[in-house]
């Protein structure tokens, strides 16, 4: 098989940069470890910036998020028994849309399949060859049946755990990472959100997070040990911890019922440098991680589609290497600020296990800045919408 531009990964980046692409008319093909059912099956981000928002429009797949997406014009902030409000609108003209990822997802996929697009699922044994050579291309395996992939360019959208980042020789990448002492457990249940907006809540038992997906299906997290399960934690057990860490109006009102996913994820902060190696692009998890607390990853994969869109159209529209010659260092400008938000976010609102009475001060200090300083809102709201591209 031939095409333009190989795409290794089928989840948000790789089906964004390939409905995007096939509009001027350059040839991709996606190629997806999983699935489409296990590709849609995983519960992850929710909350999206205008930037993500204006892409999926450019790639005409924004129908049903603007008419299911809720707007949501700020967020709730608590530690112990007070609770504030930033307001994004407010302070930087702009809301975010709560819309799940599973059905960005989705959206891609359909918009995908109807323009054409190729993607082919299940494929194993994936090997990036030639990238440092005019005839770069990628080999896998679909029911044990070895193909061939030729190509001029290969799309990294695999993923922290893919082979892209890996085809990048080690003495030409560098890598910086941040594990943290704690993990997420999270919860899907069919229930009404306990409030309109998202609650981020700092309590002395560790963070918690309040979020949803509609008006009938909340998404709720806490912070726990790296060693938990998410079989140690019956329903009942979960809910009454999330109580525990809410201010108590909010507890009260909290309503509970049966999860439908229940599942722990780890937090990390993670970039690897540089994003391109001659005719290899890395976007999204696979060149970079945040943890979740900011809201950052699915839409920092987003900018980093957007400048690569526009660096591919130059190339193949006009003839201009510029874009894609550019392509890693203006991508890892946008990458380092989202890191810095969202590592700044995490500090903020978690407990951590070596936090000394000195830190917890200081943490509390922060949020009483945070609280009672206009400026302080504005810089988080700015952050909290997107930087612009
Ligand atoms: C609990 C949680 C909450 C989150 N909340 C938010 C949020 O509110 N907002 C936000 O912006 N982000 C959020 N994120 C982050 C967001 O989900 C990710 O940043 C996003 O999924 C990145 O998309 P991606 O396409 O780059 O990578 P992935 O979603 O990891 O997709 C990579 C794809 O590549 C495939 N693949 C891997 N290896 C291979 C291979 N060798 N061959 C072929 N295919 C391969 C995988 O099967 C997968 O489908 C959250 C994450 C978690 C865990």
């Amino acid at each position: 098989m031939k095409t333009q531009v190989a795409m290794i990964g089928g989840r948000p980046s790789g089906l964004l940069l390939g409905q995007l692409l096939l509009k001027p008319g350059i040839d991709t093909v996606v190629l997806e470890r999983k699935t489409k059912d296990r590709v849609l099956g995983r519960i992850r981000a929710g909350v999206l910036e205008r930037g993500l928002v204006a892409l999926m429009e450019q790639a005409g797949c924004a129908t049903r998020l603007h008419a299911e997406g809720i707007l949501h014009d700020g967020a709730m902030i608590s530690y112990g028994d007070t609770m504030f409000r930033v307001d994004f609108t407010e302070h930087t003209g702009h809301p975010v849309i709560v819309y799940g990822q599973t059905e960005v997802t989705r959206d891609l996929f359909d918009a995908h399949e109807q323009a054409g697009g190729a993607t082919v699922f299940n494929v194993e044994d994936v090997a990036i060859h030639g990238a440092d050579t005019d005839a770069p291309h990628v080999c896998y395996t679909v029911d044990g049946v070895p193909q061939r992939l030729q190509c001029d360019f290969i799309a990294g959208c695999d993923g922290f755990h893919g082979v892209s980042r890996q085809a990048i020789p080690l003495n030409v990448r560098r890598e910086y990472e941040k594990v943290y002492p704690f993990g997420w457990l999270g919860i899907l249940s069919q229930t009404p959100p306990v409030h309109h907006e998202l609650i981020y809540a700092n309590s002395p038992r560790g963070f918690a997070l309040c979020s949803m997906r509609n008006d009938s299906l909340s998404r709720y997290y806490i912070q726990c040990s790296l060693s938990d399960k998410p079989g140690y934690w019956t329903d009942a057990a979960f809910w009454q911890e999330l109580k525990r860490r809410i201010p108590a109006d909010m507890a009260e009102r909290l309503i509970t019922g049966p999860s439908i996913e229940k599942s722990i994820a780890p937090l990390r902060s993670f970039v690897t440098e540089p994003m391109r190696w001659q005719r290899l692009f890395l976007c999204g998890d696979a060149a970079h991680i945040v943890p979740p607390t900011g809201a950052k990853g699915l839409n920092t994969a987003a900018s980093d589609v957007h400048y690569l869109y526009n660096a591919l159209r130059d190339y193949y529209e006009n003839g201009s290497p510029a874009g894609i010659d550019g392509y890693s260092e203006q991508a890892l400008a946008r990458v380092w600020k989202a890191e810095r938000f969202s590592w700044w976010f995490s500090s903020l609102m978690h407990r951590y296990p070596d936090q000394s009475p000195f830190d917890l001060k200081m943490q509390i200090a922060e949020l009483e800045f945070l609280r009672t300083n206009a400026a302080a809102q504005r810089a988080m709201a700015e952050n909290y919408v997107g930087l612009p591209y």
